[in-house]
């Protein structure tokens, strides 16, 4: 939590709470399955709570917002740089850690320096391929 102090992010025991939950998650949630997860602890928990912290973490770029879910943002707390897969059926995302080198040739560059890039894996996970699908959580 020193860390957050450090920057000047504010805690509360509500902040606290949601940080912890987000601690080593690598299962990208939403807003909605944070606030799932974190109220059952803390039944005092608000959604506009979960919705403004993680808007705050995001600014201090202490998570990223991801939009590879058509039906909703998901949040990443690690802010290593990575490449996701996605299943198009249960929405699952999961870390890359594999650089991939790719090239946009000179002339469709339109001027930009390129700086880096993130690539996006869309298809069917192990269990939803062999007939289990996690249910979407909606
Ligand atoms: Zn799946
Ligand atoms: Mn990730």
């Amino acid at each position: 939590m020193e860390k957050y102090r450090k920057i000047g992010f504010k805690l509360t025991p509500q902040r606290i709470a949601i940080l912890d939950y987000l601690e080593g998650n690598n299962e990208h949630p939403s807003a909605e399955d944070i606030y799932k997860a974190v109220s059952e602890r803390f039944p005092t928990m608000s959604y506009a709570t979960v919705y403004n912290t993680m808007d705050a973490l995001a600014e201090k770029k202490c998570v990223v917002e991801l939009n590879i879910d058509t039906h909703k943002k998901r949040f990443d707390p690690d802010v290593r740089p990575h490449n996701h897969l996605i299943c198009t059926k249960c929405s699952q995302v999961v870390d890359v850690f594999e650089k991939y080198s790719l090239d946009i040739p000179k002339e469709q560059r339109q001027g930009f320096e390129i700086t880096g890039n993130l690539i996006e894996f869309y298809g069917v996970c192990i269990k939803c391929k062999n007939g289990f699908p996690k249910k979407t959580k909606e």
